[in-house]
């Protein structure tokens, strides 16, 4: 896996990247922007950190794990992609510089990454909640009324995670109404309760190339951009 990339890829990428982290800072300074990833090359990744990013998402095991191989070791990576929990061993146990798994949905898939961090002797996890705000069937996630109690396994029973916040993936069709995203609006009212109940501040990741000047609008503090930044995908 090369990791040389030509001046004329690097120029688009960083000229990309940066135009989002100025829409992402003049709407909220404090957001994070995490670029996705997902199928490109390393060398893209490798071009985007020379001029100062660190946060990227990736969404299959096997894949993060290459990458995390050969790329610098001070990157963030956030898993974003569905997490299986018979590859949540690889994913915890490989990559030291794992910054936050974003897609946890189930008691089990948490205990089991907390169990394979303390074992491994490895740095704690900031997780994310997945949550399903559009309650559409293929999506994962849990119910809004499932959260408190998901959460409360991650903070009383999970030492090697830390719960950062709740994210979501909102439907297509509330992504391109011009209105106000009501999956977005679950998401805020869902974690503005569960902020009540632990005591603590969450961050939200919501909103995607195509969506997420409105989801820092609502509220969003990381927003997952991909194609924006990196170009369109090819269909795998
Ligand atoms: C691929 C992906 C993204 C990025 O999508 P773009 O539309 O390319 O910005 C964000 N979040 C998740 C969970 C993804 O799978």
């Amino acid at each position: 896996m090369s990791l040389e990339y030509t001046a004329d890829r690097a120029e688009v990428l960083v000229t990309n990247a940066n135009t989002i982290a100025e829409r992402v800072a003049a709407l909220n300074p404090n957001a994070r922007l995490v670029c996705v990833s997902k199928f490109k090359p390393a060398s893209d990744i490798q071009a985007l950190y020379d001029a100062g990013y660190r946060h990227f998402g990736e969404n299959y095991v096997q894949e993060l794990l290459e990458k995390s191989k050969v790329l610098p070791k001070d990157i963030q990576w956030h898993f974003i992609g569905g997490l299986q929990t018979n590859k949540t061993k690889d994913l915890a146990k490989n990559i030291d510089n794992l910054y936050a798994v974003e897609t946890i949905d189930t008691e089990k898939k948490a205990r089991k990454l907390n169990e394979v961090r303390v074992q491994s002797e490895k740095p704690l996890i900031n997780v994310y909640i997945q949550v399903n705000t559009s309650g559409e069937d293929q999506k994962s996630g849990v119910s809004p009324d499932e959260v408190l109690q998901l959460a409360k396994v991650i903070v009383d029973e999970c030492p090697k995670l830390h719960l950062e916040g709740l994210m979501t993936i909102g439907s297509i069709a509330q992504s391109t109404s011009s209105d106000e995203n009501q999956d977005f609006k679950t998401l805020v009212q869902v974690s503005q309760k569960l902020e009540a109940e632990l005591g603590t501040k969450l961050r939200l990741s919501m909103g995607m190339s195509s969506d997420f000047e409105e989801a820092l609008r609502q509220g969003s503090s990381s927003v997952r951009v991909g194609s924006n930044i990196f170009g369109s995908r090819p269909i795998k």
